[in-house]
């Protein structure tokens, strides 16, 4: 197209938003606002609530509003994905997307930044970690555990134990991810953490308002690091006893605002930092 005849192009501050239902309580807006802010750069960023019957509007209509972009939450990520024109390889084998980036033809790219996350926040709070040093235990197989499933394989784990309160949702994860996962029962979890040397809470117990996790630690040796998906309470019930136990723990407050940065970059065009200052902002 010569420039005679190319469309004219408004320019605006580039926008982008957070797509769920609810998304009221989403720490997402005020994350990217903090980063706008302390880099001095155009842009907004919001909730945005979505039936999941008008999802596919929705998302047709966005990148003709100015958005470039947004991030998903529940109950849409796994839908996006039957709706993007493109997918990266992590979001098609997690079986689910978190980032999507509106290009400029209106075609829409999807992505899963929670596995780069969840790592990303144990290598900052936690640098001698080597995800190789003995077998990693994943508790839970939601749509989290899938990402950390993956992104531990990605880091190379050469055995990954995982249990689940549905057994069926484990092993639906074993015969996509691999050769390297070992199924336990539920029953058998305490026996799953003998020996590992990274442990995971990948299920949403401990959360405020919800049951704690109540699995038998005692097989859970004090070399072992343990972190926990569930970021409020900050202190997990499970963080707590495996602290006591003298593991090292991480909370999981850092997956989420490390999971933020990629897209961030993509739509601002900085790279944010997350650190302790981004950490007091959400605790805030
Ligand atoms: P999900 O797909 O709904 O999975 C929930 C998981 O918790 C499943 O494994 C489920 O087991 C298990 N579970 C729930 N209630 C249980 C109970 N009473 N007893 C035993 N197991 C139970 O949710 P998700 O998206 O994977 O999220 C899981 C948690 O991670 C949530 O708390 C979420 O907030 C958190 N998360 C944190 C981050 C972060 O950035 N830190 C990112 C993503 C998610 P069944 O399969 O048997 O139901």
């Amino acid at each position: 197209m010569t420039e005679e005849t190319a469309p004219t192009q408004i320019k605006h501050a580039p926008l982008a938003g957070v797509i769920g239902m609810p998304i009221a309580h989403s720490r997402s807006p005020r994350l990217h606002g903090y980063w706008l802010e302390r880099y001095g750069l155009a842009g907004h960023y919001v909730p945005i609530p979505v039936m999941p019957e008008h999802l596919a509007e929705v998302l047709r209509m966005m990148p003709r509003m100015g958005f470039v972009g947004a991030n998903v939450t529940i109950p849409h990520k796994e839908a996006v994905l039957t709706l993007a024109d493109t997918v990266t390889d992590r979001a098609a084998l997690i079986g689910a997307a978190n980032t999507l980036i509106f290009r400029p033809d209106g075609k829409i790219h999807a992505d899963n930044t929670d596995g780069y996350g969840f790592i990303a926040n144990l290598r900052q709070h936690a640098p001698d970690w080597d995800p190789a040093g003995g077998p990693a235990a994943v508790i839970g197989a939601g749509g989290a555990a899938r990402a950390v499933v993956a992104s531990l394989l990605d880091s190379g784990v050469t055995e990954l134990r995982i249990a689940n309160r549905t057994k069926l949702r484990a092993e639906q994860i074993k015969a996509e991810f691999g050769a390297r996962l070992v199924v336990y029962d539920w029953a058998q979890v305490g026996n799953m953490l003998d020996g590992a040397t990274t442990v995971v809470n990948a299920t949403s117990l401990g959360m405020d308002g919800k049951q704690p996790l109540r699995i038998p630690l005692d097989a859970l040796s004090p070399a072992a690091l343990a972190t926990d998906l569930v970021y409020t309470p900050l202190m997990t019930p499970f963080l707590t006893e495996a602290a006591s136990r003298g593991c090292r723990i991480v909370d999981g407050l850092g997956m989420l605002l490390h999971q933020a940065a990629p897209g961030f970059e993509r739509w601002f065009g900085h790279r944010p930092e997350v650190d302790e200052a981004t950490r007091q902002l959400i605790l805030g």
